[in-house]
C-alpha cells in the first residue's frame, strides 16, 4: 500500500492544497476527500482520467468535497469510461447528488462513465481494500476511515477531534493521518484537533499531521522535530506501508 499526501492544507490556506490523500494498492487508487483547493494537486499527481477507482468523502465541507465537480468534469472531458465509486455517509451522498445536479455534473444513466454512490457503513471492501469508518467530533457529521490491504492498515481522520469510536478505528493502523489544526490546546477550537490531543491517540506506529492552520505549520513541525512517531508530511510526500 502506498499513501500519498496530495494536499495538507486547512480550509482557508492560500498556498497549500486542501487536505487530500491518495491510497494505492494492487493497481487500484482510492482518493480521500477532494476539496476546492485540492483538485489541481490531484491533476498533477494523477493526470490519467481512469486511474482513481473510488473516492471516500469524510464530510461535506467545501475544503473536502468541492473539488469533486471539476474532477469529474475533467474525467468526462478526457473520455473516461471506467466506473467510479463515491463513498460517504448517506447524508453526504445526498448532498453530493444535489451538488452534481445543481452544477450539471452527470452521474445518472446519461453519465459518460458509471458513478455509484455507496453508503460507507454498508461497504466492507472497495478494490483491494477492506474499509471501515467511525465518527469524529466535528461541527458537522465527519467519519474517519481506515483501509486495510495485505496485512497493512492506513487510517485518516478527515476533520474533528477523536471519539471513542475513532480512537478504536485508529488503534490498529500502521499509519494514521490526523488533522492537527493548531500546536497548542489553548489555541484550539472545539471542532478541531491540537497536538497534545493527537499525542494521546494510542496505536499507530506513525502519525502524519495534516490540515494544519496556515501560519502554524512551522510551529507544529518544530514541536515534532525529534518525535519518532509524529511527523508533518509535505504535499506530494509518499509513504509505503
Ligand atoms: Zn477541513
Amino acid at each position: 500500500m502506498v499513501v500519498t499526501a496530495i494536499g495538507v492544507g486547512e480550509a482557508f490556506d492560500a498556498v497549500e492544497p486542501s487536505a487530500c490523500v491518495l491510497v494505492e494498492a494492487e493497481g487500484f487508487a482510492l482518493l480521500i476527500d477532494c476539496g476546492h483547493a485540492a483538485v489541481q494537486a490531484v491533476w498533477r499527481a494523477v493526470p490519467e482520467a481512469e486511474r482513481i477507482g473510488a473516492i471516500y468523502l469524510t464530510h461535506a465541507h467545501a475544503d473536502h468535497v468541492l473539488g469533486l465537480v471539476p474532477l469529474l468534469d475533467r474525467w468526462a472531458s478526457a473520455g473516461r469510461r471506467g466506473p467510479l465509486a463515491l463513498m460517504a455517509s448517506p447524508e453526504v451522498l445526498a448532498l453530493l447528488r444535489s451538488l452534481f445536479q445543481l452544477l450539471r455534473v452527470r452521474t445518472g444513466p446519461d453519465s459518460p462513465f458509471p458513478v455509484s454512490f455507496l453508503a460507507a457503513a454498508e461497504t466492507k471492501t472497495i478494490g483491494p481494500f477492506g474499509i471501515a469508518t467511525a465518527p469524529t467530533a466535528h461541527s458537522i457529521d465527519n467519519r474517519a476511515v481506515a483501509l486495510a490491504q495485505g496485512g497493512r492498515r492506513f487510517a485518516c481522520s478527515g476533520d474533528g477531534r477523536p471519539t471513542a469510536e475513532s480512537r478504536a478505528l485508529y488503534a490498529g493502523a500502521d499509519l494514521l493521518f490526523h488533522e492537527c489544526l493548531v500546536p497548542a490546546e489553548a489555541e484550539g477550537e472545539p471542532d478541531h484537533c491540537d497536538l497534545p490531543t493527537v499525542h494521546s491517540i494510542g496505536g499507530p506506529e506513525r502519525i502524519g499531521l495534516y490540515h494544519i492552520r496556515a501560519g502554524r505549520r512551522a510551529a507544529v513541525k518544530a514541536a515534532v522535530r525529534n518525535d519518532a512517531r509524529l511527523f508533518v508530511p509535505e504535499a506530494g510526500d509518499r509513504v509505503a506501508l
